[in-house]
């Protein structure tokens, strides 16, 4: 989509701190990190949100996560604890609609989240 902000990183019109990369995958540091480690994992291609992604290609989410859990192993919170996030229309804070796993860790996390 040409004007998805985050299809502009992954053709790289808008440059990113991008830490891993999947044939399916982009994985970057959140512009605005909420922990030492706040990462974004997103699928090249477009789909709004993970349930339209599980919808249409269940491959391509579950390679999403497998990256979400090398993040957390290349940052070196994998045994520590980390969390994987995929915020859901407007109300639980998504808002950049090109679904987004969001990997936190390197301190420690409330229960429930805000
Ligand atoms: P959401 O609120 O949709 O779950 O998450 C969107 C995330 O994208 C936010 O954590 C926000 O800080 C991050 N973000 C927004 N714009 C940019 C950007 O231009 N670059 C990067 N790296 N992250 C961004």
């Amino acid at each position: 989509m040409t004007d998805c902000l985050f299809c502009k990183i992954v053709s790289g019109d808008v440059p990113a701190k991008i830490v891993r990369e999947s044939a399916g995958t982009v994985a970057f540091r959140d512009i605005n990190p909420q922990a030492p480690t706040h990462v974004l994992v997103i699928p090249r291609d477009h789909h709004p949100t993970v349930g339209e992604l599980a919808a249409s290609d269940v491959e391509l989410l579950a390679e999403v996560v497998r990256e979400a859990h090398q993040v957390a192993v290349d940052d070196g919170i994998a045994e520590t604890g980390y969390r994987v996030v995929f915020n859901t229309g407007a109300q639980a804070g998504q808002t950049v609609f090109h679904v987004h796993a969001h990997v936190l860790g390197g301190r420690g996390l409330n229960w429930p989240p805000g």
